[in-house]
């Protein structure tokens, strides 16, 4: 079914867009936020959303990074429809179109040397102006040769004009574009053809990229005319700053998606967030991905660059994990600790270590960390803990639970929390001279989940065990205090 776009004026047409990386690394933020805007653009006017591969860069197009993009897509759920293209698979395609335009006299080949157009350069730029090349090949009618590049005939009169989505009405004068090389003297296309004849072949009605672009747009639009080919829609996306206003790298942490599913984000969230880069609806912050499709719309798009925001992706992320399933968490948390090579007694039930950090973990491996102390016996007690809690006062505490926890028969409908208010009450002292010292035997710190939650968690044997080590430690040090 073909439905009205809700983005443009009256016309109804098929939306097609793609996302067309080129394969020279992983699937960065920028890239994957270019995707996602195609993508939902596409599903929200029930289009088609296609994945080329601009793979005709040789040198540095690599499988892995294919791969790498193809996994990014999978993780965040950006499906493409039919087959990938990979335009290393289109050379004949591009060779009967440069063809095409030579025969039709909109291009022709150029033999100027690089020593030539070197000099030609430099000479304008010391001359204040822009780099072009001056047009000496274009009427000697020259035929092909080994050296011989073919240049696109680019219009000298009039101008080009386009109404982007996000930037508006932009219009650059034919003259100051010169007649760009659209293939190579071995015969390879160039990015700014091969971009045009794929566009106009898998009928892209929109095309949505990074604004890097947005100066390639013009002389691409010359290239759709030469060929009588129907223009398609123009979205130049702003770019995104780290936070200190720079554009987004390397520097700024994690730029390749896939590098924040290992650290332990989850998809839905990485989404989420990459949706309010330069988008927004109303002061909503969480979107669902049919929400998202639902109500996304190319006009919102800002024209400002966007800045990536880590608490605010940390803030997103904790509100899914607070909403996630808690089997579904078990599974990623269980990943989590097989690289980091914990391995989990078997009485510890990972759904229940879930429900225990899932108010508060920020990620899949913070909760991972933070749960680290149920899986290993407690070697060690924080020293600030030592000092405050191991004294004279905390013996009959952990004596009196011991003795409970001891008399127990049924540990997982036994109410803990009970036993502690008992003990508390009995022995006339405030709680936390028995919480204390009971937090730091079953954490090895002060700081931690409920103690109720954590005995739990850790069954009766480890926490009497635990407790146990404490008591004789603290015994230990008021010992050696005394001596
Ligand atoms: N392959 C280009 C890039 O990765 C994108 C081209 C386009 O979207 O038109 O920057």
């Amino acid at each position: 079914m073909i439905r009205k776009i809700k983005n443009t004026s009256n016309n109804i047409m098929s939306v097609i867009t793609r996302f067309a990386p080129s394969p020279t690394g992983y699937l960065h933020v920028g890239g994957a936020r270019t995707a996602l805007f195609s993508y939902l653009f596409a599903r929200a006017n029930n289009g088609q959303f296609i994945l080329r591969v601009e793979d005709t860069d040789r040198e540095r197009s690599t499988d892995e990074s294919v791969q790498a993009i193809f996994e990014g897509m999978k993780w965040l759920g950006m499906e493409n429809d039919g087959d990938v293209y990979f335009q290393t698979k289109r050379f004949p395609q591009y060779k009967q179109k440069v063809q095409q335009l030579l025969d039709q006299d909109k291009a022709y080949y150029c033999t100027c040397s690089k020593e030539r157009l070197d000099e030609m350069r430099e000479a304008q730029m010391k001359a204040g102006g822009k780099p072009r090349y001056d047009g000496k090949c274009r009427d000697l009618g020259l035929e092909d040769s080994d050296d011989a590049v073919v240049r696109f005939r680019n219009p000298q009169e009039g101008e080009v004009t386009f109404d982007d989505y996000v930037r508006g009405v932009i219009t650059t004068a034919n003259k100051e574009m010169d007649d760009l090389i659209i293939a190579r003297p071995d015969g390879t296309p160039t990015y700014n053809f091969t971009v045009v004849i794929d566009d106009v072949d898998m009928k892209i009605s929109h095309v949505i990229r990074g604004d890097d672009h947005i100066n390639n747009t013009p002389r691409q639009i010359n290239i759709y005319k030469a060929l009588g080919a129907e223009l398609p829609k123009f979205a130049h996306l702003p770019m995104i700053l780290g936070d200190d206003g720079a554009r987004l790298s390397k520097r700024h942490g994690a730029v390749s998606v896939m590098e924040y599913a290992d650290n332990g984000y989850l998809p839905e969230a990485v989404l989420n967030y990459l949706v309010r880069l330069g988008w927004s609806h109303e002061d909503k912050e969480l979107f669902t991905k049919d929400e998202m499709i639902a109500l996304f719309d190319l006009k919102q798009v800002n024209k400002a660059p966007s800045a990536f925001n880590t608490s605010k992706l940390n803030w997103i992320n904790q509100q899914y994990i607070q909403q996630a399933d808690s089997q579904r968490l078990s599974e990623l948390l269980s990943a989590r600790l097989g690289v980091l090579q914990v391995s989990v007694p078997e009485n510890i039930d990972l759904i229940k270590v879930v429900n225990m950090f899932k108010e508060r973990a920020i990620t899949i491996n913070d909760m991972a960390d933070s749960a680290l102390f149920l899986f290993d016996d407690i070697n060690e007690y924080a020293a600030t803990s030592v000092k405050k809690v191991f004294k004279q006062s905390a013996i009959v505490p952990l004596e009196t639970l011991i003795k409970k926890m001891t008399d127990i028969t049924n540990w997982d409908n036994a109410d803990l929390h009970g036993m502690i208010e008992d003990t508390v009450s009995e022995l006339e002292v405030g709680f936390g001279k028995v919480g204390q010292p009971l937090r730091v035997a079953l954490t090895g710190q002060s700081s931690g989940p409920a103690n109720d939650e954590i005995m739990k968690v850790l069954g009766q044997d480890k926490s009497i065990q635990r407790t146990n080590k404490a008591l004789e430690a603290v015994k230990e040090k008021v010992a050696n205090q005394r001596n």
